[in-house]
């Protein structure tokens, strides 16, 4: 992180199009130019300092990510800092090990928390900022309960009406609201509501709740509190407390944003947040809301909020996901205040991207076929010593090793395939990648008549590097030593849902659009054997089939590696229909 900005300096813009900033290239964006005309104008002594406020009720999943990009983003180009504050004024929904889970992931992305902060720590100084405004007359002790409160608010088109308990002293509200925090009535019975305007055209502006009674324990402040601030208490003065500056947050606060301003100009707090809101990030073929994504792990559909299925960053990672990818994502995605939905596509390309430059190649055959090299001497091992990456060769090599017996994919093989099939068939030739040609001289049945194992012969002018080697023949084809190859686990992810839009249809529970072939586990594959020993996440492409990490579950004796994502889209046509 950046240091903080020296207080006497304005920090010039660093926002232009032709610079690179974090990731990737920066694009105009209309919070970007609001900072940049906020620092130029000198407010806040030109310093720019943001939150990233998750609730800690759940894993972090990619529409996350893109907040987390706009808030640390923001702070970083312009030299400021970013705050994490768990937003933790709900408890009951709220565990332990989501708090970790959550810091892990902000810094498995690549950022980190100038301080890190919780509601629950300014509970105190919330508190007493109700205080203030129950002395000003500016809050109000309520006792409509929640029904009646629906009805008493109105509705869009009319205005609502004044609760009776509206114009209760300052004295006896404040009595009510020390009895209510010491325990003295039920959850529900009374509320403290701010007292602004019943008949704004904004609803969020009709009296507010501020406080509501609820007899629970909090799992940071165990049972000092039953009484709790809303979200929308809570969080402008949080803001403020911590000497935010710009509060960047999703659409759905915008019509909060008047009570958010409210709320600061009415109490004495020096500090005043700027509340900026842009579009969430949806994704097609999944869902984004950490309450679906909990049905998702409490019933069962997927194998926790890690499942490699899973959106959640949790999830992504394990899948193989780099995490450079999902902020080049958003970032290429951009930052509006229209809501749409991004292809998956976009996101598996970017993946791709990330990938293709960066993961060493391996081969693994998912199918195994059997071939002998009659002209191989059956003790030989030739190690061949083969590039990391076709591109980078600053990458370095690997050792693999040849011998008589190998295995190929059975999908490159066809006893009796159409006109122009390029890979192996009777008597025809193909390339070993990073070998040589071989010849298919004999197919060698089994007893129940399918194909048992091919004997091939091998042209040794043809090896890779020797100038026999420019004899072309047009297929090419993976392969892994039978006797030196390691029997692993492939699992195969796909789509969580199959349909793009889960939630489109109210009627329709969103688990029914599940994907059924999400899953598919090669428990036969043969991998080169120096993955067995890769850690957990190690991220690699097998050549022609996809790119690979390797599971938490993996070990030694068991390698099991996650499909990250194919080598190319096999959804496009689905999607675009
Ligand atoms: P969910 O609906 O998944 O529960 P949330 O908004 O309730 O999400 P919070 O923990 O309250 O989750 O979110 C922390 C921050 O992340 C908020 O500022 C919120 O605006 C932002 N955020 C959540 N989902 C998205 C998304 N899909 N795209 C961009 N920002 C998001
Ligand atoms: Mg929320």
């Amino acid at each position: 992180m950046p240091n903080s900005p020296d207080s006497n300096q304005t920090i010039a813009p660093t926002g232009i199009a032709s610079q690179q900033t974090g990731p990737t290239a920066v694009v105009a964006h209309f919070i970007r130019n609001r900072i940049r005309e906020d620092v130029a104008a000198g407010k806040n002594g030109g310093q720019v300092i943001t939150r990233f406020p998750p609730e800690p009720n759940g894993y972090l999943h990619i529409g996350h990510a893109k907040s987390i990009g706009i808030n640390f983003g923001m702070a970083e180009e312009f030299g400021g800092s970013t705050n994490l504050r768990f937003d933790d004024t709900n408890p009951g929904k709220e565990e332990a090990l989501f708090y970790d889970r959550i810091m892990e992931d902000v810094r498995w992305l690549g950022f980190d928390w100038q301080e890190l902060h919780h509601a629950s720590d300014y509970f105190d100084q919330l508190f007493d900022f109700a205080c203030e405004l129950i002395n000003t007359n500016k809050a109000y002790v309520d006792s409509l309960d929640a029904e009646q409160m629906r009805v008493y608010r109105g509705t869009l088109t009319e205005p609502g009406r004044e609760s009776p308990d509206r114009n209760r002293s300052a004295a006896e509200n404040m009595d009510l609201f020390q009895r209510m925090k010491n325990g003295e009535f039920a959850d529900g019975e009374y509320t403290l509501r701010a007292r602004i305007d019943m008949a704004a055209p904004n609803i969020n502006m009709r009296d507010p709740i501020l406080y509501r009674i609820r007899k629970i324990d909090h799992h940071r402040t165990g049972s000092d509190w039953c009484i709790y601030p809303t979200y929308d208490f809570a969080h402008g003065i949080s803001d403020a407390i911590e000497g935010i500056t710009h509060s960047l947050c999703t659409l759905e606060f915008e019509d909060h944003r008047p009570l958010y301003d409210w709320l600061l100009d009415h109490i004495s707090i020096q500090q005043h947040p700027q509340q900026i809101e842009f579009a969430r990030g949806n994704i097609d073929f999944t869902v984004l809301s950490k309450r679906r994504l909990k049905r998702l792990v409490e019933e069962g559909f997927v194998d926790g909020w890690d499942d490699p299925r899973m959106p959640t960053l949790a999830g992504l990672r394990r899948r193989g996901y780099p995490p450079l990818a999902i902020r080049k994502f958003w970032d290429s995605v951009g930052v509006s205040k229209s809501e749409s939905i991004i292809p998956m596509i976009v996101l598996e390309n970017a993946v791709r991207d990330e990938l293709n430059e960066n993961a060493p190649r391996s081969m693994a055959v998912l199918n195994p076929l059997k071939i002998i090299l009659s002209n191989f001497d059956a003790s030989e091992t030739r190690w061949l010593e083969v590039p990391l990456h076709p591109q980078h060769e600053d990458m370095g090599t690997r050792r693999i090793a040849l011998t008589r017996e190998l295995y190929i994919e059975q999908d490159d093989f066809m006893l009796d395939p159409p006109g122009k099939y390029f890979r192996l068939k009777p008597g025809g030739e193909v390339r070993l990648r990073n070998a040589f040609i071989i010849r298919c001289d004999e197919v060698v049945e089994n007893a129940a008549g399918g194909v048992d194992h091919l004997v091939c012969s091998f042209d040794p002018d043809t090896m890779s590097g020797l100038p026999g080697a420019k004899r072309k023949v047009k297929g090419t084809i993976h392969w892994v030593s039978a006797s030196h190859g390691k029997r692993a686990t492939l699992r195969l992810y796909d789509r969580l849902f199959k349909v793009a839009n889960p939630i489109a249809d109210k009627a329709v529970d969103f688990t029914e659009h599940l994907n059924p072939a999400s899953l598919q586990v090669i428990d036969n594959a043969i991998i080169e054997p120096d993955l067995a020993t890769q850690p957990a996440g190690h991220q690699l492409q097998f050549e022609r089939t996809g790119y690979f990490a390797v599971d938490p579950d993996s070990t030694p004796e068991h390698p099991v590696l996650n499909r990250t994502v194919s080598l190319r889209d096999s959804w496009a046509k689905i999607a675009g229909q």
